[in-house]
């Protein structure tokens, strides 16, 4: 069986496509996904779509991008969706220094979002953490371009008990330690594989083997051409869409990273999945 760490099952992207997925991924082997909110207007989606599939782990967060746009009630919001639902987690949460020094002015992934200062970012990531906390829920991190702050933030504040995901982790091998005795795990996603990502492969063998877990961001972060498994049709404006099956391409590309029979590393992120999602001992 495999696991996906991270995904956004509810983007509506997936919408014409989402009944026929639920049977064909549970074919296909997958036990289990992580399918996280990112802003007030999806959560209902999240909690509905979660409700109706059980071996969905809903999760309830306000995105780093999403920051700036949060209506005036949106943390008594997110507890009513924390509290609705005892098995979700907390996220996707986390901190981004890209949208506000790289990204392109008129990005369309951006169009119409605010984006909100770090300190601003900071101070709704850590208010989600103390929920995560409070609620003993482990949480989903999204970090770029700030490994640095985040780093002090997570060692100045108290932590989810459960511990925590840093999702598509774009840190330095270097980091994985220290963040790794505050209780992180670490996924990665099949576009990984690209070869010229090395740094990010690089950091992949340098997990300890009881944090790992495998994603895949779907339906974003298509993975090269040879590890994709299944496709579906690119939206109108003709964005390529991941399917979430393609996991069974990412835990394959990864897999001979580590070297390790396929297998091998499903059943180790699998104990992972469960202890850090599930509750499992
Ligand atoms: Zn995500």
């Amino acid at each position: 069986m495999y696991f996906d760490a991270h995904n956004h099952f509810q983007d509506d992207w997936l919408d014409p496509h989402r009944e026929l997925l639920i049977e064909e991924l549970r074919r296909a082997g997958i036990g289990g996904m992580v399918m996280n909110g990112t802003c007030e207007a999806d959560w209902g989606k999240v909690a509905a779509i979660a409700t109706r599939t059980p071996w969905i782990v809903p999760s309830f967060g306000l995105h780093p991008w999403d920051c700036g746009n949060r209506g005036p009630d949106w943390e008594s919001r997110l507890v009513a969706a924390l509290t609705a639902t005892p098995r979700a987690a907390v996220g996707e949460i986390g901190i981004d220094r890209w949208i506000l020094d790289r990204a392109r002015p008129d990005d369309p992934r951006l169009a119409g979002l605010r984006r909100a200062p770090l300190d601003e970012q900071l101070t709704v990531f850590v208010r989600q953490l103390a929920l995560a906390r409070l609620l003993n829920r482990p949480a989903s991190v999204h970090c770029l371009d700030a490994w640095g702050p985040l780093l002090d933030c997570l060692r100045a504040t108290p932590l989810p008990s459960r511990g925590f995901l840093l999702h598509a982790y774009g840190g330095s091998a270097e980091l994985i330690a220290a963040f790794a005795d505050l209780g992180a795990y670490f996924s990665f996603n099949g576009s990984f594989l690209e070869e010229r990502r090395t740094r990010n492969r690089d950091a992949f063998r340098h997990v300890p083997p009881d944090r790992l877990l495998v994603e895949t961001d779907a339906p974003a972060m298509p993975l090269p051409p040879a590890w994709t498994r299944f496709s579906l049709p690119p939206t109108s404006s003709g964005d390529a869409v991941n399917h979430p099956g393609n996991l069974i391409g990412a835990y394959e590309g990864l897999a001979q990273l580590r070297g390790l029979p396929v297998d091998g590393l499903a059943e180790l992120c699998a104990r992972n999945y469960r202890r850090l999602f599930l509750g499992d001992a």
